[in-house]
């Protein structure tokens, strides 16, 4: 980790110098390394402030769309799901691959702070991480050092990872590390447990959560996927009544079901399964189950793979084959 953290920094520093960028996404630590949070290095000695770490979780890619109407080249940090959010962004005609240095970090996995911060005693400032296979150690000021066993602390979306190396990176930063993926897992046994519930109790579970949510759109923000110039939920309906909207702003039940249920249309066959919507919810609505849902069909009806995994992939809801299963017709 430390390797390839030097080596991020490094490579930083040498774009930046040479001008080949105008600047790096990565990463800097806040008030202590597991309050990380995205930073955007414009000059050489600010390649310094980078980090790399289990704590590193938001994803970055996004950020590429801030300068999509630019012509400078940005370099960015990568994770493996980040891989995937570049190909989405590209192949989505959104950010030409040729305008983006991909540096590749390869990821063991990234902590949960919500599991992991109340381990520690209020006030506890963290200071070092260390990977030690199975494990992460975490030392801090007030508690000394405590484990985290990854297949306990890691975020979901971890460990189910398939792809922790970012494959197609332009400098890969550091060496392969074992993926964080427990064995065996079943990556959509979750979604199945769901489908086996009869109509109403499917109802009663998505009404539970969605009742909750606060359409703060922290979820579409975040989605390489979502990556309209304007969003259909605050364009104006063509030809109605002035500024009417395709929804309320109200957060009652039947409109939070249409902004999920159109926003899931959306990202049909294109979402990366990345986590990301889920990561950043505030009130927690397990939202990649019904993401997952739809890959889960996606992978049954057309054998899809897992979109953003190539930038020139055949996205299986534009495509038609004579073959294509058609049960649903
Ligand atoms: S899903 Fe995989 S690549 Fe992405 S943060 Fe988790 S372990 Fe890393
Ligand atoms: S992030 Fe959560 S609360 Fe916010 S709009 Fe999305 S689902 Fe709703
Ligand atoms: S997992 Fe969520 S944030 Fe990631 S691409 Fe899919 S819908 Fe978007």
């Amino acid at each position: 980790m430390k390797e390839t953290l030097q080596n991020l920094r490094r490579q930083a520093a040498d774009l930046l110098e040479k001008k080949e960028v105008a600047l790096v996404i990565g990463w800097e630590p806040g008030s202590d390394i597991a309050r990380t949070t995205p930073f955007f290095a414009a000059a050489p000695d600010e390649a310094s402030r980078l980090t790399w770490g289990p704590f590193c979780a938001n994803g970055l890619v996004k950020y590429l769309l801030d300068y999509r109407y630019g012509t400078e080249k940005l370099a960015v940090a990568a994770r493996g799901c980040d891989m995937r959010a570049v190909n989405r962004l590209v192949q989505d005609r959104q950010f030409p691959r040729e305008r983006v240095v991909v540096l590749g970090l390869p990821c063991a996995g990234i902590l949960d702070r919500a599991k992991v911060l109340p381990r520690f005693t209020p006030g506890a400032k963290l200071l070092e991480v260390a990977d030690r296979g199975d494990t992460y150690l975490v030392r801090t000021d007030l508690d000394g050092e405590k484990a985290f066993p990854k297949a306990e602390f890691l975020e979901p979306r971890c460990l189910e990872c398939e792809q922790n190396v970012p494959e197609g990176a332009d400098r890969l930063l550091g060496p392969a590390v074992a993926s964080p993926a427990l064995p065996g897992i079943d990556r959509f046994g979750d979604v199945a447990a769901l489908e086996a519930l009869d109509p109403a109790a499917k109802s009663a579970f998505w009404d539970r959560y969605f009742t909750r949510c606060l359409r703060c759109y922290a979820c579409r923000n975040i989605c390489p996927a979502c990556n309209c110039k304007e969003c259909a939920f605050e364009q104006a309906v063509p030809g109605w009544q002035q500024d009417a909207r395709w929804i309320s702003k109200a957060t009652t039940l039947s409109e939070n079901y249409t902004f999920h249920l159109i926003r899931m249309f959306d990202v049909a066959g294109r979402c990366i399964d990345c986590g990301e919507c889920e990561r950043v919810c505030p009130v927690n609505i397990p939202l990649r189950k019904l993401y997952r849902k739809v890959l889960k069909d996606a992978r049954e009806l057309f054998a899809a793979p897992t979109p953003g995994k190539a930038p020139d992939a055949v996205l299986p809801m534009v495509t038609f084959a004579e073959n294509d299963r058609e049960e649903f017709m």
